[in-house]
Formats: structure tokens, C-alpha cells, sequence
């Protein structure tokens, strides 16, 4: 060991004394200054309860189903889907009542038309809230964060069956509702929405229907958090769980074909760089801002969703979109869509017992942090483009101001094509052209609006203009 050190030492110091391309690395390596904690956001974050998270899931268990397909059964007997749905929004009017009426509490009602796993016209509501913005010129940017709160059991269409869903999704709808109740305590330029969707378990209707609504409306959705499953299954004797990580998966390019132009295409390295990507590299460049990672941080999966699962995030990706899902680090397969039942020793069913409320606590103030991180943030600079008529090896970026006149400077991140994350950035005054010494053939860039309190809007890959 201590002779390999040696020799990769000698290596260095042969690199940065005899090489011109070594020294041109040296000169490029201004790493990328760690995301500063805001002393409001770290507040926020340590009100974040795990006995009101648990006390949110052991509420949502007692309606003992909230099966879609429950929807014909009346609110008033406490049980179905209905009871659940009153039940969130009583919630989020509570949370209301704490801020002075700072919320909007609504619901988006529609009947779904028989299609697979809807055998007839059924009712879905979806519940939400929305933190409005007092800056007019930031209030319609929007960031979300969602959980499905409907719940099933071994049977796609059991009904009437008990479905506890403590952890898909109780878990993401408390993560929804605790955002809901700590960041409704402060003030955002842009404007956050609190969601918990239905339908989910049936194919993803109600995501659908909310971002279809929000696409039809011109909706500007910067960014979808979308927790499902982030319970951190503890069952007794698993030593595989991992309570300090929480995986964020992403598309890589976008699903909206439409959208597609927005990044470079295939023949330019863009298949990473779509913005649910960017977004979970801000997750990941937050996190550690409020939380020592040992404790707890993001794993980031260069995936949309796990092998034969999806979630609403995809929904949201459909209508063009930035959206991720977190879920937990190792899932327990006899805890999701189970009936309750015990078999030959072993215990199946989504129980309370088996959800880490801690763990979700964290998952919850991770998605605070990053809700709160750019909602205080600058708008992304717009119409970002990289100059590519004439062939010359620096590189020239060009770019429309960050609109909302939150904007004092800009960072040009930039990284290896063949690497994972952003790498190294220039940080420029309130400008909307930057031209970087090395060749845009060698790096991907990317550019981000930054404001006097060190906030940072999502970062923007340039498209070529020729
Ligand atoms: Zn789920």
C-alpha cells in the first residue's frame, strides 16, 4: 500500500511538472463549493417529527383499506378510501389553521372510464395543498412533492379486503403531509405544492389525471419529489436494510418526446443530462448541506424506476416533467401488496410494525431540504445554448437571464462526458455569456442561477446552437 502511494504521488508529480495536458487538468480543477446550509431550511428540518409521521401512517392503516376501488363506500363509515381522502385534507386544513389560512387546500375529483384494474367508472380524488408564493414574480414556479395514498393487498382489485399500505405508500403520503406541516411555517419565492394522489396501485390514474391537468394549464413544475415506499422495512433479523440511504431514481433522457429537443441529443452525450437527472443531482448536492452522510444520503439510480415497477413520478415525466422517486434502500417483498397472513413462520402483510419511522423522518427532511432549497432559489437561466458555428476549442455559452430577479451570478458547472456528476465550475457576476478555456467536444456544461444567500436554481444543460 504505502508503495503504491508512492508511485501514484510520483505519478502526480511527473503529471503536473512535465505535461502540457496534466497542467491543463490542474488549471480546470476548481471543484464545486459544497451547496451552504440555510439557517431557516435547517429550522424547518428539525421540526420534522417521527411521532407525527407515525401517528400519520397508524391514522391512514385504520381505514383499513384505501383500495381505489373502495370509492363507492361512504366516507362517514370510516373506512375506504373516502374516510381516507376527508382525512388527509382535514389534515392539511389543520396545517392551514397553524399558518393563518397560508395554504390552499383542494381536491382534484374525476371519474376514471373502465380500463385495466378499473372494471367500472370509479371516483378518484386526488388532495393537495398549495403554499403560495407572496413574490409575485417567482409565485408561478412551481415545486411538488407527492405520495399515493391509496393502498392494496394480493389482490389487484380486493376492495373490501384489509390493505394497510403502512409503507406503500403511507409512508410517501406522510412524507407529503409533514412537508406540508413544517414548510407551511415559512415564506418561499416560488410556490410548493403538497400532493397525495390516488389510483396509483391501478396504474398510476390519478398522477395521470393531476399532470395532464397541470400540463393543460401550462403548469411550470420545475421539480417532482415523488416517495413511494420509503418505510425502511425493518423486519427482525434483516441485517441487509440500510436505514442511512434513500435511492432517487431518474430518466435519463426525457419520456416526453416532445420535449426531447430541450437536451442534446444522442449524437452529443446528452442521454444523461435530461432535467429528472439534474434534479437528482441537486437532491444529492443538498443533502449533505443538512445531513452528515454517514447519517443519511441519497443513492442516486441512473434508472427511471426499479425492474417491473414504475410510480406517479413517471406520470409527471410523461407531460415533460423534471420528477424523481425515492424509496427505500432494500425492499421486503412480503411487506408490499400481501394479505395480512402468517405462513409457515414467516409474516406477510404492510404493517405499521415494519416501517422505521426515523428513517421516513429523514426521507422527509430530505425532501424539505430540496423543496425548500429551490423553492428559495433563483428560476434556471433560460434558453441556456453552447455556440457551435464556428470550430474553435474553447467553448462559449450563451444564455437568457434567470427570470424573477432573485439572480446575482451564475455557476458553469462542467464535468467529463464519462462522468457520473457535475465536476468542477466557474462562478460568474449577473452575465448571460461565459467563455471557458477547454473544448466543448471534452465536457458536458451545464449552468446554474445563483442568489446572494448561496441558493442555486436546477442546473441547465446548454443546446447547441449552430
Ligand atoms: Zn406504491
Amino acid at each position: 500500500m504505502a508503495n503504491r502511494e508512492k508511485f501514484l504521488s510520483g505519478i502526480t508529480i511527473l503529471l503536473l511538472t512535465c505535461c502540457p495536458w496534466a497542467s491543463r487538468a490542474a488549471s480546470q480543477a476548481e471543484g464545486i463549493s459544497p451547496v451552504p446550509a440555510d439557517p431557516e431550511i435547517a429550522a424547518a428540518l428539525r421540526n420534522v417529527s417521527s411521532q407525527r409521521i407515525q401517528q400519520t401512517i397508524e391514522k391512514l392503516v385504520s381505514f383499513q383499506t384505501r383500495h381505489t376501488l373502495s370509492s363507492d363506500v361512504p366516507a362517514s363509515t370510516g373506512k375506504g378510501i373516502n374516510a381516507a381522502a376527508e382525512w388527509i385534507k382535514g389534515e392539511f386544513e389543520s396545517y392551514s389553521k397553524a399558518c393563518g389560512g397560508c395554504l390552499e387546500v383542494k381536491t382534484d375529483e374525476f371519474t376514471q372510464e373502465p380500463g385495466n384494474r378499473v372494471p367500472r367508472p370509479t371516483k378518484l380524488t386526488n388532495v393537495y395543498a398549495i403554499l403560495r408564493s407572496s413574490d409575485a414574480s417567482n409565485a408561478s414556479r412551481i415545486v411538488l412533492v407527492t405520495g399515493h395514498y391509496d393502498s392494496r393487498n394480493s389482490e389487484t382489485n380486493d376492495a373490501t379486503g384489509a390493505s394497510p399500505g403502512a409503507n406503500d405508500d403511507g409512508s410517501g403520503t406522510a412524507v407529503s403531509l409533514e412537508c406540508a406541516r413544517v414548510l407551511s411555517q415559512y415564506k418561499f419565492p416560488a410556490t410548493i405544492i403538497f400532493l397525495t394522489v390516488a389510483g396509483e396501485e391501478q396504474g398510476l390514474y390519478g398522477s395521470a389525471h393531476f399532470a395532464k391537468m397541470a400540463r393543460a394549464q401550462g403548469w411550470n413544475i420545475e421539480a417532482v419529489l415523488n416517495n413511494d415506499i420509503v418505510g425502511g422495512d425493518k423486519t427482525p433479523g434483516d441485517t441487509k436494510q440500510d436505514p442511512h440511504t434513500v435511492r432517487v431514481f431518474s430518466e435519463g433522457i426525457r419520456a416526453a418526446a416532445a420535449e426531447s429537443a430541450s437536451v442534446p441529443g444522442r449524437g452529443l452525450g446528452g442521454e444523461n443530462d435530461g432535467p429528472s437527472r439534474q434534479l437528482a443531482r441537486y437532491i444529492a448536492a443538498v443533502s449533505p448541506a443538512y445531513f452528515p452522510p454517514d447519517n443519511f444520503h441519497p443513492m442516486i439510480v441512473f434508472r427511471r424506476d426499479r425492474y417491473l415497477r414504475g410510480g406517479d413520478h413517471i406520470s409527471f415525466n410523461e407531460q415533460g416533467y423534471a420528477a424523481v422517486r425515492f424509496t427505500e434502500y432494500r425492499e421486503n417483498y412480503d411487506h408490499q401488496h400481501q394479505n395480512v397472513r402468517t405462513e409457515n413462520g414467516v409474516e406477510y402483510g404492510d404493517l405499521p410494525k415494519f416501517v422505521d419511522y426515523s428513517y421516513v423522518a429523514n426521507v422527509a427532511r430530505l425532501n424539505a431540504a430540496t423543496l425548500a432549497s429551490l423553492a428559495s432559489a433563483p428560476a434556471p437561466p433560460a434558453k441556456v445554448r453552447i455556440l457551435t458555428k464556428a470550430l474553435v476549442n474553447d467553448s462559449t455559452l450563451v444564455w437568457e437571464a434567470s427570470p424573477g430577479g432573485l439572480t446575482t451570478g451564475y455557476l458553469v458547472l462542467w464535468r467529463d462526458t464519462s462522468a457520473p456528476d457535475w465536476e468542477r465550475a466557474q462562478t460568474f457576476g449577473n452575465v448571460t455569456q461565459a467563455t471557458l478555456p477547454m473544448s466543448k467536444d471534452n465536457v458536458i456544461f451545464a449552468v446554474q442561477a445563483t442568489d446572494a444567500n448561496g441558493h442555486r436554481s436546477l442546473p441547465v444543460v446548454p443546446v447547441p446552437e449552430r
